[in-house]
């Protein structure tokens, strides 16, 4: 099938690309990678009057190590991502996810950021942007704002984005030195989308963070979870995530499947990332 016609804009700056996405509010759409928008075009799932391809606009590809964060500009592709040090330094939880996004092909061309503005709530990356406390960096007509992973994931496919805004950065929170981590995926096959997916990471001062994906309308953090996590009772924390999740049935599992693999997937999670941070700890 081919996808409706459409104009196709190229903007050069931000500022352009605000610009246009404010004139059409509602009836443009920016395309990245377009690993994700091109297909629902294809299928005619979703239309637009226009796209305007954002890549053209050299200053959002960039991955910098921040005070405290790893920022990642609109344009870094998921395997610059998973192939740069810095990442691997400051955050080695994300290359870690990256692996199970997709396949190479697709991580070549699409976009951390268009993963996350996308907002399947099967996606890895949205689930590790919660679990870590990161954010999102918007500009729109209205000026610049962040926010927060947990205001930004309203529901399936949707969030706080408004429609002339560009999403120009997504912010990693950096893993302490001794920090151990951990990402477990169930899939149908590897580079399937998650069935059930768990972001964990186990920081220095004993706390444990979570983010499930696969098991709600949006991403979420099992917070009593998270606690008996760091008390170390895992069959807890599983039992306690699986209680959180509020999945639904579909073609590829039932939502009691779902649960059940919710809390066998945290255990697992919080089991791999303790064992990593008594290595990082014997050094
Ligand atoms: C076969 C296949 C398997 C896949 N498997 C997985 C998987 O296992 N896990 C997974 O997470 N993903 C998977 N994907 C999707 C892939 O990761 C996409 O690349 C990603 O979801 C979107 O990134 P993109 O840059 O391609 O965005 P696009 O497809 O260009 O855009 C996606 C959406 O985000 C919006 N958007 C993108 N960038 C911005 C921005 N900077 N500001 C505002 N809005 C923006 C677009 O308007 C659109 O609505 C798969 C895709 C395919 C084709």
């Amino acid at each position: 099938m081919k996808p409706a016609a459409f104009g196709y804009l190229t903007p050069r700056t931000r500022e352009e690309a605000i610009e246009v996405l404010s004139r059409y509010a509602g009836d443009a759409k920016v395309l990245a990678g377009g690993q994700s928008l091109v297909p629902l075009l294809n299928f005619r799932l979703t239309s637009f009057r226009y796209l305007v391809d954002i890549n053209r606009i050299p200053d959002l590809d960039y991955i910098r190590s921040e005070q405290g964060y790893l920022a990642i500009g609109a344009l870094a592709r998921h395997r610059s991502v998973e192939q740069s040090a810095e990442a691997a330094r400051e955050c080695p939880l994300l290359p870690e996810a990256l692996q199970f996004v997709g396949h190479p092909v697709i991580r070549q061309r699409g976009t951390v950021c268009g993963s996350i503005a996308h907002a399947d709530p099967s996606a890895e990356l949205p689930a590790l942007l919660t679990a870590l406390g990161g954010s999102v960096v918007l500009e729109g007509s209205s000026g610049r704002r962040v926010a927060d992973a947990e205001e930004y994931f309203l529901g399936y496919l949707m969030t706080a984005q408004q429609p002339d805004e560009l999403l120009v950065e997504a912010r990693f929170p950096k893993l302490p030195n001794g920090s151990g981590f951990a990402f477990e995926e169930l899939a149908r096959r590897h580079g399937d989308f998650a069935i059930v997916g768990v972001a964990c990471a186990a920081l220095p001062d004993g706390s444990v963070r979570l983010g499930v994906c696969g098991a709600n309308s949006v991403p979420f953090r099992p917070l009593k979870a998270e606690t008996a996590a760091a008390q170390g009772d895992l069959q807890e924390a599983g039992r306690l995530a699986a209680a959180d999740s509020d999945p639904d049935s579909d073609l590829h599992a039932t939502a009691e499947y779902r649960r059940a693999m919710v809390s066998k997937l945290v255990e697992r999670a919080v089991r791999h990332a303790l064992e990593r941070k008594e290595g990082n700890a014997r050094g």
